[in-house]
């Protein structure tokens, strides 16, 4: 089954630490969500894995099915199943989002293994009806002219698309109205199973009132300080965070 597991990572940001000795395993099967107050290091942990230049691993380690994510390319991660929504291009001119999506599919498999035009249009059309997506989303350019809405619509679509072994969604909720949150959740639902492992990344409970987390760990200062299950979420969207810093004696 697909893992991803990281033991006490530390990642900085032009000399200043952000990431402070994070960790967290997940495995197929399983979804997670990391929540945690507007500027803990969420966002850095997933430009971390994907290999953002700027933000530097001074320690710790990350594997991903058994291989140190750390020695494998960008796209490397990407084919062997890695998928991170935040790793896709947000505008390339000249490129439909049908062929952008084809090309990703296909850049994960052998020569001779490719997906045929009518597999491939057929699985698209499928989707996009669950997705409850326009037809005409195909053909246009990449995210060009996309509203917010249907950018987060867009990734779900390369995620169903692509069925990535782990995925890392970073903030997929923001800026989504309650339809569109819906149907975004239905789209991660649809893909639960033992070859799937998911990291819900969201500052927000609400998302999770649609997807049920197996766990939820509650970040702050660069690492995780609690983990429960979905009664965590619940509890956090009631009483916030600042019973968390209490406990823990964590100050601001
Ligand atoms: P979160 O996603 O939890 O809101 P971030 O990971 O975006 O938090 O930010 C964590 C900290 O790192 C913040 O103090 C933020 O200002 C800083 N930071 C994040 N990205 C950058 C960047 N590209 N350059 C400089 N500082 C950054
Ligand atoms: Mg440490
Ligand atoms: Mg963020």
């Amino acid at each position: 089954a697909p893992n991803l597991k990281v033991e006490d990572l530390h990642v900085s940001i032009e000399e200043k630490e952000i990431l402070k000795g994070f960790g967290i395993e997940v495995n197929g099967g399983e979804i997670h969500a990391i929540m945690g107050p507007n500027g803990t290091g969420k966002s850095t942990l997933a430009s971390a894995l994907m290999g953002h230049p700027k933000y530097e691993v001074t320690s710790g380690k990350a594997s991903f099915n058994g291989e140190d994510l750390f020695e494998m390319e960008v796209d490397e991660r990407a084919r062997a199943g890695l998928f991170l929504a935040m790793q896709y291009p947000s505008e390339i001119s000249g490129v439909t989002n049908a062929d952008f999506i084809r090309s990703a599919i296909n850049s994960g498999r052998e020569e001779g293994d490719e997906i045929s035009l009518m597999k491939f249009i057929r699985k698209m059309d499928e989707k996009m009806g669950t997705l409850d997506i326009d037809q005409s989303f195909q053909h246009r350019y990449l995210n060009e002219g996309f509203s917010g809405g249907e950018k987060k619509r867009n990734e779900i679509l390369q995620l169903l698309m692509l069925e990535p072994k782990i995925a890392i969604l970073d903030e997929i909720d923001s800026g989504l109205d309650i339809d569109a949150l819906k149907v975004v959740a239905q789209g991660i639902n649809d893909m639960r199973g033992e070859d799937f492992g998911c990291l819900i990344i969201t500052h927000y409970q609400r998302l999770l009132n649609y997807i049920t987390p197996d766990k939820v760990h509650v970040m702050m200062q660069g690492r995780i300080v609690k983990s429960g299950g979905p009664e965590l979420a619940q509890k956090l969207e009631e009483q916030g965070y600042d019973w968390i810093k209490e406990e823990l004696g964590i100050e601001d």
